[in-house]
This record gives C-alpha cells, structure tokens and sequence, in this order.
C-alpha cells in the first residue's frame, strides 16, 4: 500500500473512524491546514493534549510524555502532525513562553451554571470586556468549541507569575462585586447557581486552556474558534467545526494578536 505523509510524518491507519465519518485522516488533514496558524499558539511553551487511541470514547487528557515527567513541546509542523499521527486530537496551551518561563497570554474562562441561557453567558463576556477596556486592556474573544467562550489578553512584555495570578483575579472579583447576582469567583458547583463562574485559575502556571484553532474530540468535533467581538451573537459555542470551518477561515479575527503591545503594570 502507498505509505501517506503529512509533511515529513508517515501517517499509519489514516481510515480509521473516529466518530462519525471523521476518519484519523481527516484530523491530521486539518491540522495540515491551520498548521500555520495554530503553531504561534502550541509553540515554544509546553502543551497538553486530548488523544485517542481508537474512537473518541478512548479520549485521554495528557500532561506529560508516556513513562516520564517531561512536559510535551510541539515545535514546528512536522512536531504537530506527529502528536496527531499518535492519536492527538485536542491541544491545550499554557500561558508560558519556554524561553522566559514567564506568562504572557491571559485566559478567562466563563463557565456558567448548566441551565443558565446562552444569551446570559454572551452579557457575561461582554460585561468582562467592559472591564478589561476600562483597564485599558485589548481582549479576544473565541469560542470555546464546547458550552461557553473565552477571553484571552497577550502581553507583549511578560511579567511574573505572582502578578499575573493576582492580576487575572482582581479582574475576576471585579466581576463579581459590580454584579454579584450575575458571576462568582466560587470554583464550588454549588455556589454557580444561576450565575457564572468567572475561571481566572487557567493563569496559574500549570494551567492550560484549549488553543485556537483546536479541535474538540467531542460530536462534531466542533472548534475553538478565534471569532471578533462584533460577531458574538453570529457563533454559538460550537458553531465552527472540522466540516465547516473552510467557511471561517478568512475571519481572522486574531491576525494582530501577538502585535499587540501592552503590558501588566
Ligand atoms: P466548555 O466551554 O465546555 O467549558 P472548556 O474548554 O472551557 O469548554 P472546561 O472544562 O471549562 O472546558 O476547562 C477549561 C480548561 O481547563 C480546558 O480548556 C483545559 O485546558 C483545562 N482542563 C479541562 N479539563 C481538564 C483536565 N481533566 N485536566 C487538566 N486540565 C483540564
Ligand atoms: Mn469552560
């Protein structure tokens, strides 16, 4: 049989189904495509991954290599298309730049309690843009490819880790004290009831947050999906997935995301 490369990887059991008609290569052809414009994001700093070995209900989260404690870099595109030849199908960033070892992206997760509409969960981002505009602080929106969005602020100067934990929480309880009866910085289930949990933890530095661009091993598999604050109400959480995303991809909504120059003072 011909021998299928993506790149320079050899790609083994490319018609394997995965869910539905998403066969493994379909997975590694996306990640061909974004390759470009995924790498900024899962390069020089440590991911972690979803992986499966067979079909999605085999999906794992993985933090570190099998049989040892060392974290997971992807490099190039050769690097992505190999943790997909091995079973990789969600990337999830840390805020970290590898050469610095210093935060840089800042990520607000909104998880809202599960029978809070979605028009609730869109009020809730705005409403944190609002503060973040107030600190003078440009954010970008993406969906999150599952429930909700998140909000994401580069700096373009990387600070230290205690302020940037101490940073994102000050926002969060922001949040929290202009509308209580809207968001709670309560990580507990049941402090959620009827509101948001604003999820500043994904700054500690050995958090993650799904990437840009990546897939979801869920139904679909919908993306996380780099989308403009005006087009909020145009996308649903998981609206953008592996069959349609060729319809998005001119948005680029986040080309000047690592342009951007502010800094935590
Ligand atoms: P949703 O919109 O459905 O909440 P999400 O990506 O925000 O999607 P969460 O469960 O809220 O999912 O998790 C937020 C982030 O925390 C994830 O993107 C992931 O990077 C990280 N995370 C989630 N589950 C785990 C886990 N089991 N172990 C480590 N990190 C996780
Ligand atoms: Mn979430």
């Amino acid at each position: 049989m011909k021998e299928i490369k993506v790149f320079d990887i050899a790609i083994s059991h490319p018609q394997r189904i995965i869910d539905g008609k998403i066969k493994k290569i379909d997975i590694i052809k996306y990640y061909e495509q974004i390759s470009s414009i995924i790498l900024p994001f899962v390069a020089n700093r440590p991911v972690s991954e979803i992986r499966c070995h067979s079909d999605i209900q085999s999906a794992f989260f993985r933090k570190h290599h099998s049989n040892s404690d060392d974290l997971i870099y992807v490099k190039d595109k050769n690097s992505l298309i190999l943790e997909c030849q091995n079973g990789t199908i969600e990337f999830h960033m840390y805020g970290y730049n590898v050469k610095t070892n210093q935060p840089h992206i800042m990520v607000f997760d909104l998880d809202p309690d599960d029978k809070l509409s979605l028009k609730k969960v869109r009020r809730g981002v705005l409403d944190l843009k609002t503060i973040l505009d107030k600190l003078n602080l440009k954010s970008f929106l993406k969906t999150s490819g599952g429930k909700g969005y998140h909000v994401v602020i580069p700096f373009s100067k990387v600070t230290n880790y205690r302020k940037f934990e101490s940073f994102a929480k000050k926002v969060a309880v922001i949040m929290e004290k202009t509308w209580p009866d809207l968001y709670t910085t309560n990580i507990k289930k049941d402090a959620r009831n009827g509101k948001i949990f604003i999820d500043y933890l994904r700054n500690k530095k050995s958090a993650t947050c799904v990437a840009p661009y990546s897939l979801r091993a869920r139904k679909n598999f919908p993306i996380s999906f780099p989308i403009s604050w005006a087009d909020l109400n145009k996308f649903t959480p998981n609206k953008v997935n592996i069959k349609n995303i060729k319809r998005y991809l001119d948005n680029n909504a986040w080309n000047d995301f690592f342009e951007v120059k502010q800094e935590l003072i």
